[in-house]
């Protein structure tokens, strides 16, 4: 005869993990009351068979079969926002994540990534001596204290060429417009925020640790990022033992500096331009005018809204992992995005995020429609209005 515990497992053999999810900070996973609101404004709705509402309940009642899905959620927080009890669904993917990471049930390429930024810094196993390299022909000085500015470039930004080319213009609006600031160079290590949504805690408790600690010793008080993860992970996540820095997005700083007349907006940039809104800037952070007031500024352009904008926007498919993970044509969230901008008669989207502007590109290449529209990040069509290009 089985004893109680063997009999319940026969019973509902993976009960356990309702429980493993709530002592994996998955406490509102008792909140829901399946009412499948999630599951109506999901955009993986208008590509595959992906039911938030349906994979709580089986977490639930401990059926087997929840893991491929667990890693599809892009941690956009459409749903969350939707949901009549506010219900973290994001954390709940992530609890759900942190579980399987410890049976080691995890994508490969997502163990790729997690590796990388635990041995070098970086997601792409880039060599950590060589983060800083982009930077050596560009008037970026190195942050020592009494700098009033940390300009914190981002991995993607520090290693990926096309990236380069972004905090580039970045580095030249900043200087053009006169501000101290620095950069970390070598010093800096990944933020952390994509071990974060993989429900890799302890390498995101090391990473963060590894930043705070040069934030302290340099005595860093003003953070400016180009991504809305290192922003989020810096103001939202960390964990400061003692005074957090302030933490902007360099699409705010922008903004203020137009609106101040700072920087000037000349030359004409002739085009229809779209803003995708990363996630992570705007139903995270509540950024949604900032860029639009740039666009808005600058002559020549015409900026029309896609269907879905601001609070209402789909995500790129990059967050949440997302932007690590091998997806098949007709299963790629950066499609719908490219393709409401094309039905939106843009010719150009702008967004602030360096996943966004990866996850977009790739998608114009995969549709195949690189004739009718192109991707700018803010810093880049900003830079285009400010200096004329030399021929
Ligand atoms: S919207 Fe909220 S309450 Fe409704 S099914 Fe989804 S998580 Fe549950
Ligand atoms: S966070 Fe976004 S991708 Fe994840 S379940 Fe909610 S709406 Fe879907």
């Amino acid at each position: 005869m089985p004893g109680t515990i063997e009999l319940i497992k026969y019973t509902s053999p993976m009960l356990e993990i309702a429980q493993a999810v709530v002592e994996a900070k998955g406490e509102e996973l008792k909140k829901c009351y399946q009412c499948g609101t999630c599951t109506a404004v999901c955009p993986w709705g208008n590509l595959i068979d992906f039911n938030p509402r349906q994979f709580i309940e089986e977490i639930r009642l401990g059926f087997e079969g929840f893991e491929e899905n667990s890693w599809k959620c892009v941690n956009c927080r459409l749903c969350q926002d939707k949901c009549p009890n506010q219900i973290d669904i994001p954390q709940l993917f992530q609890s759900v994540r942190s579980i399987l990471l410890a049976w080691q049930s995890c994508p490969s390429e997502l163990n790729f990534a997690l590796a990388g930024i635990r041995s070098q810094g970086n997601p792409w196993q880039e060599d950590k001596e060589k983060r800083g390299e982009w930077a050596k022909d560009v008037a970026l000085p190195e942050f020592t204290p009494g700098t009033e500015y940390l300009f914190f470039n981002c991995c993607a930004n520090d290693y990926d060429t096309r990236n380069q080319a972004i905090a580039e213009a970045a580095v030249e609006i900043l200087n053009t417009a006169g501000l101290n600031f620095g950069y970390l160079g070598n010093k800096a290590t990944c933020c952390g925020d994509m071990a974060y949504t993989a429900g890799e805690n302890e390498i995101f408790q090391s990473t963060s640790a590894k930043n705070m600690q040069t934030f302290t010793e340099l005595q860093v008080e003003k953070i400016l990022t180009l991504s809305p993860h290192c922003l989020n992970a810096f103001k939202n996540r960390y964990e400061f033992e003692k005074n957090r820095p302030t933490s902007t997005h360099l699409v705010e700083t922008y903004s203020e500096l137009v609106k101040n007349e700072i920087l000037k907006p000349q030359f004409e940039v002739n085009a229809k331009v779209t803003y995708h809104d990363p996630c992570y800037l705007g139903r995270y952070n509540g950024i949604f005018d900032a860029p639009r007031d740039i666009l808005q500024a600058i002559p020549g352009v015409e900026l029309i809204e896609m269907n879905h904008n601001r609070e209402h926007s789909f995500c790129c498919g990059g967050g949440g992992g997302g932007a690590w993970l091998d997806t098949v044509k007709g299963e790629r969230l950066g499609d719908l995005r490219v393709l409401e901008a094309v039905e939106a008669s843009a010719e150009v989207i702008v967004t602030a995020c360096p996943y966004c502007v990866q996850m977009l590109e790739a998608s114009i290449v995969g549709l195949g429609i690189e004739d009718k529209i192109k991707v700018m990040e803010i810093s880049e069509i900003l830079l285009s209005s400010l200096k004329q290009e030399e021929k």
